[in-house]
């Protein structure tokens, strides 16, 4: 990387979670006079996506190969355990087993093998039966796959040290600073925030679950729309925690981005299974009963989700019903570990995923970076974003700083 040494640039970042914080780092890298801002609209950073996953870190297993993803996950992780070791951020590598709980998902497994070794994995392993019992005893099913270099990790810890880093080299985080309206005028943008109006050269919009509507604020036609599908959690109770010693996965179902229940170690202690994934009434909506009027109605009017929904009208349903049944939800974590029952489980949080729809009604799998005058938008940044998110900021730096 070389830096930039354009006089001057002022340079705004919409949106604080991990993916604007890591943009602002690697942008204040490249380009070290430039003077960059990131607007929040919370209180703090890292109070959406950032702050409500699983904490894990993903290696690149099921991203297509050659795709954005493949190689932003892959570089992505090994960035984000370099910058972990070296500042003190919690995490462990303790590898993950993802699972065919019976012969008709071998061939899937094997697929995902495939496609870890093209997206340059090493080390993955297929374990028979006995194999993946020395690993994780109670676990159920035929065969599973070893993905060694998969760990978990503290994001909110992450965040923090990035936005300290972010003050360190000058920059600035100001908080409660919702972008209301932006203007595009002949010497740049005119940024209106309820925390006052800022000018800048250039914008980068980070803004997660309302990256589209910010893309409209700056004048981009909104062709895919952000649909939130909420993932609910279970706690497994202490006594039973036994049961999962880290990461256990299902094969996941290829048509969707979303990885299927699982188990998952936390790095502070305890296990948490899930999460799901069913539509959200709200972008925030962290509660079933969460509802937004706004939301809903950009949803509704959006002909993508109504085509979403006529194509996986099964797997919705099946969505909805295991949402508000805890015995279907421990069902569908006994394929993994049998032994696991209900009373095992205590209601865990969520977390809500900004997806990318296309009008088509198909799911955008890829990263999604738009360029506009003066501006690119970050327009689908789901999982494995957190993990990839220093790879994701070089990627960005990279593309901004050849347009300055
Ligand atoms: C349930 C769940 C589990 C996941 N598990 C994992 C995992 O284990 N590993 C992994 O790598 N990834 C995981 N992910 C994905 C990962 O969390 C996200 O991809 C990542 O956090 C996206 O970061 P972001 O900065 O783009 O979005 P966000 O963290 O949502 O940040 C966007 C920010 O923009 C702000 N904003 C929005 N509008 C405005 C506005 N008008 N003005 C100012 N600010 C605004 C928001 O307040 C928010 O802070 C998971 C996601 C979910 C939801």
């Amino acid at each position: 990387m070389r830096p930039n040494t354009v006089p001057s640039s002022r340079l705004i970042i919409i949106g604080g979670g991990i993916v604007g914080l890591a943009t602002a780092i690697k942008l204040g890298r490249r380009l070290p006079n430039a003077q960059i801002t990131v607007l929040e609209k919370e209180a703090e950073v890292c109070q959406h996506q950032s702050g409500h996953n699983s904490g894990v870190l993903h290696a690149g297993l099921y991203y297509k190969p050659g795709s954005t993803k493949a190689r932003l996950a892959v570089s992505g992780i090994q960035e984000m355990v370099t910058f972990c070791r070296e500042n003190g951020v919690p995490h462990e590598i303790c590898g993950k087993l993802v699972v065919a709980v019976d012969e008709t998902e071998l061939a899937r497994l094997n697929g995902l093998h495939e496609r870890g070794r093209q997206n340059g994995l090493e080390g993955l392993q297929l374990l028979n039966r006995e194999q993946m019992k020395e690993i994780e005893p109670n676990v159920g099913g035929v065969a599973a796959l070893r993905v060694p270099q998969e760990g978990i990790v503290d994001y909110h810890k992450v965040c923090e040290v990035l936005r300290q880093k972010i003050s360190e080299r000058g920059g600035r985080v100001v908080t409660r600073a919702k972008v209301i309206r932006l203007q595009l005028l002949p010497n740049g943008w005119l940024v209106e925030s309820t925390a006052g109006d800022f000018q800048s050269d250039f914008l980068v919009n980070c803004a997660g679950l309302h990256c589209d509507r910010i893309g409209e604020l700056a004048g981009q036609k909104r062709e895919v729309r952000i649909v939130p599908f909420r993932g609910e959690y279970y706690k497994i109770k202490p006594p039973r925690q036994h049961l999962v010693r880290n990461l256990i996965y299902p094969v996941p179902d290829p048509q969707f981005p979303f990885l299927g229940v699982h188990f998952t170690r936390l790095i502070h202690g305890g296990i948490e299974a899930g999460p799901n994934a069913v539509l959200a009434f709200a972008r925030e909506g962290y509660r079933k009963t969460d509802f937004n009027a706004a939301d809903l109605f950009d949803a509704l009017t959006f002909p993508g989700l109504w085509r979403f929904l006529a194509h996986h009208k099964r797997m919705s349903w099946e969505e909805l019903k295991r949402s508000f049944s805890k015995q279907l939800f421990c069902e569908s974590l006994q394929r993994l570990v049998p032994e696991i029952c209900r009373d095992d489980l205590e209601p865990g949080g969520a977390g809500v995923r900004a997806q990318a729809m296309s009008p088509d009604g198909t799911l955008v799998q890829d990263f999604c970076f738009q360029q506009s005058p003066k501006a690119l938008h970050v327009l689908n940044a789901p999982s494995p974003a957190a993990t990839a998110s220093l790879a994701i900021g070089e990627e960005i730096a990279r593309m901004v700083a050849g347009r300055l």
